[in-house]
């Protein structure tokens, strides 16, 4: 049974799908793609050890190792020639994290594949990772689970350049315009964090007003948007 994060991820995985999952800890994701028969090759990446042999024993429980191929890799370096990746998930990690590993590993990536990305926060930094590298968003969630708000972006190279707002970058192109409740809910909490914090920088002796200026504008932009 998958959590509803990883269920919405996997959502996006289309059949016949020859998918590296990177940071797959116990490799849940691709193994429930493996047991419903929506992918029959599948990379399972992990860049340590002990995450990587929960995987190996998780995928031997299935006995699924003819289909998922567990390797000890920094990020898309656990992808091989041969593997004819076309989608790729990287999940339950931070926004910077993400923009790193595909920053490190873009030599792997051919622009056929349909990138799937769930970063915990810093969603923002894989979005203008994605314009600056001609990869169009083509599907946004936003859900919550447990108290979290997990955000999920599709994307795939696109033939012209795209382009994309600051306030897109910030909310999300999709996410702006559907404004589902989540969303709203996201963004007020947003909101109440940023008071709290302006709350305490104003007790300081010679309070920073430049930046309880900065931060007041963006309480504004929040506002204006949800
Ligand atoms: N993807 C799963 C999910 O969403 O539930 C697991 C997320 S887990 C919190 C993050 C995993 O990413 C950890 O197991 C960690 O070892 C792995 N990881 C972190 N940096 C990595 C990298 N550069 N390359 C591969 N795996 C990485």
């Amino acid at each position: 049974h998958l959590s509803k994060r990883l269920q919405t991820v996997s959502d996006h995985v289309e059949a016949g799908s020859r998918l590296a999952d990177i940071g797959s800890d116990h490799a849940y994701l691709p193994i429930h793609l493996a047991k419903n028969h929506i992918i029959d090759y599948g990379v399972v990446g992990e860049v340590a050890k002990g995450p990587l042999s929960n995987a190996i024993s998780e995928i031997k429980k299935d006995n699924l190792l003819d289909v998922l191929h567990p390797r000890l890799a920094d990020g898309l370096a656990a992808i091989q020639a041969g593997d004819n990746i076309d989608a790729i998930t990287i999940a339950g990690m931070g926004g910077n994290l993400i923009t790193h590993i595909l920053e490190e590993g873009k030599a792997k990536l051919t622009g056929q594949e349909k990138l799937i990305l769930q970063p915990n926060v810093g969603e923002p930094a894989v979005r203008k990772w994605l314009m600056t590298h001609q990869y169009r968003i083509f599907a946004e969630q936003i859900l919550e689970e447990d108290g979290h708000i997990y955000e999920i972006i599709t994307a795939k190279k696109s033939p012209v350049p795209v382009t994309y707002s600051d306030l897109e970058l910030k909310f999300g192109p999709f996410l702006l315009k559907e404004k589902s409740p989540v969303f709203v809910a996201k963004w007020q909490e947003e909101i109440g964090l940023l008071q709290r914090v302006i709350h305490n920088m104003q007790k300081a002796v010679e309070p920073d007003i430049a930046k309880i200026d900065a931060i007041q504008s963006e309480i504004k932009t929040i506002d204006e948007v949800i």
